[in-house]
Order: structure tokens, then sequence, then C-alpha cells
């Protein structure tokens, strides 16, 4: 691990005052990502600032009956929050998927926003990489690439993001709400996270030493018919093969309104808005199920070692729909 110094700040000003101060600076929130990125050396900051007194810890009810979540809320604590158990069991769900009691107790929900990908060749400077060494090429697409994308990807970068929580919140329709040297502004969760194009080095849309102050929820949390399914190498511990995230409106046996995301497949959370109109006052049926999976998956494209993912994923969403409608497989 290289040589860095530390502070800890109370307020946003001084956060980002701390950031002219120092050549490559770097928030740090439950350090549960940033230390282990740190002591491989993929991240090398010279000065840690220490966001975790700012006032951004509490779940609160929004002016348009949804929920906002501060982005120093540990993931347990959001998971376990009775609003979001009850209004967005989805979210829950979610985020109980992912990691471990341990890690969900350290880690941030802007953390969780901000953690990168989970590719082995990131992770291992003595291969090639375009997002961790811009240029340099990618090892993966001719490589074993087991866990990489079959969605958006380009020839720069088939990395995956690797959050469970934020395929929810893509499902869900969040917004991210941010403050900077710019001031403050939001975005819409579906325009937060990046595909990789060829700028892979980028993972998402934050101007530098932008902070995460929190993310709201609409008021629709989709409580009475959903599914968070993970299909993962073990039952815990591990991240997304494929992940599929789905919120139902129902009217008797049709679907009024249809909300799907993928995880572990693309960049960035997955949403098909195309399969959701596909679903969308259609009878809950697997033959309907089926298209609308065909739908989402249009255009997928494996590299050899992922490409069982295509199907894997088709399968993971009629599983999902059937679990969120609340039946059982039809023949
Ligand atoms: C062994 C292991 C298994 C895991 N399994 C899963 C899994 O199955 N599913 C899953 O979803 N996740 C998993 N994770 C990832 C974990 O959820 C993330 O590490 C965690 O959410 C990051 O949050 P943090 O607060 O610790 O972030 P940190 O490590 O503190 O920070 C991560 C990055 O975010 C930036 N940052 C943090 N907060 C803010 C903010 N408010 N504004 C701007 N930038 C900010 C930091 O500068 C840093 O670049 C796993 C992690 C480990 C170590
Ligand atoms: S897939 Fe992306 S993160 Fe992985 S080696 Fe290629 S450029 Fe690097």
């Amino acid at each position: 691990m290289n040589k860095f110094t530390y502070v800890s700040v109370n307020s946003t000003d001084a956060a980002i005052r701390e950031l002219d101060e120092h050549d490559s600076p770097k928030y740090i929130a439950g350090g549960t990502n940033l230390l282990d990125l740190m002591k491989i050396s993929v991240e090398s900051p010279d000065h840690l600032i220490d966001i975790t007194h700012l006032a951004f810890h509490s779940i609160e009810d929004t002016n348009n009956g949804g929920l906002r979540l501060g982005a120093l809320v540990t993931n347990a604590d959001t998971a376990w929050n009775e609003k979001v158990e009850e209004r967005y069991p989805l979210l829950s769900k979610a985020i109980l998927a992912g990691a471990s009691p341990q890690l969900r107790n350290m880690a941030t929900n802007g953390g969780n926003l901000m953690q990168r990908t989970r590719c082995y060749y990131f992770y291992d400077k003595a291969t090639p990489c375009n997002k961790r060494e811009p240029g340099s090429g990618c090892s993966a697409v001719n490589g074993y690439n087991r866990i990489h994308a079959i969605l958006g990807t380009s020839e720069q970068c088939i990395a995956t993001h690797p959050s469970d929580m934020c395929v929810a919140l893509a499902a869900l329709g969040a917004t991210v709400n941010i403050t900077g040297k710019n001031g403050d502004w939001s975005i819409p969760f579906a325009d937060f996270h990046r595909l990789p194009g060829d700028r892979p080095d980028l993972d998402n849309t934050l101007d530098a030493g932008d902070i995460i102050t929190s993310v709201d929820l609409p008021n629709e949390g989709f409580a009475e018919n959903f599914e968070y399914l993970k299909v993962r190498e073990r039952a815990s511990y591990a991240f997304a093969l494929v992940s599929v995230a789905v919120g139902l409106k129902m009217d008797g046996n049709v679907i009024t309104e249809a909300r799907l995301a993928l995880g572990g497949v693309a960049h960035k959370p997955w949403r098909s808005i195309e399969a959701e109109a596909a679903l969308t006052n259609q009878v809950a049926l697997t033959e309907n199920f089926k298209k609308a999976a065909e739908i989402a998956l249009e255009g997928a494209k494996g590299f050899g070692d992922n490409t069982f993912k295509i199907d894997l994923a088709k399968r993971a969403i009629v599983r999902a729909l059937l679990k969120a409608a609340k039946l059982e497989e039809q023949a």
C-alpha cells in the first residue's frame, strides 16, 4: 500500500475544500471496496477524506410519497429499515442478497453505487486493463470471461457492475442526489452509471469530487408483486452471475405496469424498458414471460466463457416473473 494522509471532515464544504490541496484525493465511506483496491495498488490516493461524519445518515419520507435514503446509511440499516421493508421489499431483498452481514454493516449506500467492477484482470496489475490503465488493452475480451458482460459491451471493456442494490434501484426508477463544486444536482438512476464505450475507466457520470448525498425512491414500490433473483456460484457471499429485479402492478392476472432490470450482464445495472412494455397489459403467463425475456436479451453477445449467461438470464427472467406474479411454473 502506498503512503497517504487522512482527514475526517464534518461538512461537504470542508470535504470539497480538501480536494484542492492534494494530487489524488479520494473520499472514503465504509472502506469495504476502496481499502481492498488500495492494498493491491489498483487505487493509490495520496489523501483519504473520511466523509462518514457528514449528515447523510437518515432515511426520510419525501414530499411526493417516496423515501430518501441517506448516502451514509449502511446497507444493513437500509435493508432492515421498517419503511424500506414494508414499501420497497424488492430493495431489501436485493441488498440482503449481497456480500455478507459483516460487509453490509460497514458498506454504505453511496459506496455501493460507486463500487468498482470485480473483473479479475482489473484486480491483477500484471495484466492489461483499459479500466485500470486506459489504452493498455482488455485482457478479458479474449481471456477467461465467465463473469463478464453480454449487453452494452465495447471492444475496450466487457466488465460488469457488481452491485445487487443497484439492480433494484434501477427497476424502481430511483434518483441520485449529489453535491459538489458546481452545487447540488440530481440524476435519474438510469443515467448514473455508464456503458464502457471508449472510456471504460469512467464508471459513472459524476464530476471529480462530487459527493452522493442520498438516493430518492419514488412512491411506487411494487410491494405486492416483486422478486429479486440472484444466480451465483454458491448460495452466499458471491457476486451475481446474473440477477433479476422485477416489480409488477397487477389487476387480477393482467400486468398493468412492469419493471425489469438485470445485474451481472452489463457495465451498468441493465433496465429493459422494451421488455417492460412487452409485459404491460399482458396476462401473467409463462409464454408471455418468455417473450419478454427474449426481448430483454435482444442484441446480447457472449465472449466464450460467458455465453451461457444469455440463456441463463432468459430463464432467470421467466422465473423471477413467475415468482413476482405469484404463479407456479406453467406447463
Ligand atoms: C468480499 C466482498 C463481497 C462483496 N459482495 C457483494 C455482493 O454480492 N453484492 C454487492 O452489491 N456488493 C458486494 N460487495 C461490495 C460492497 O457492497 C461494496 O464494497 C460496498 O457497498 C462499498 O461501500 P463502502 O461504503 O464500503 O464504500 P468505500 O469502499 O468507502 O468507497 C467505495 C468508492 O465509493 C466512493 N464513495 C463512497 N461514498 C461516496 C459518496 N457518498 N459520494 C461519492 N463517492 C463515494 C469512494 O471514494 C470509493 O471510490 C462485496 C464486497 C466485498 C469486499
Ligand atoms: S473487461 Fe474491462 S475491467 Fe476487465 S480487463 Fe477488460 S478493460 Fe479491464
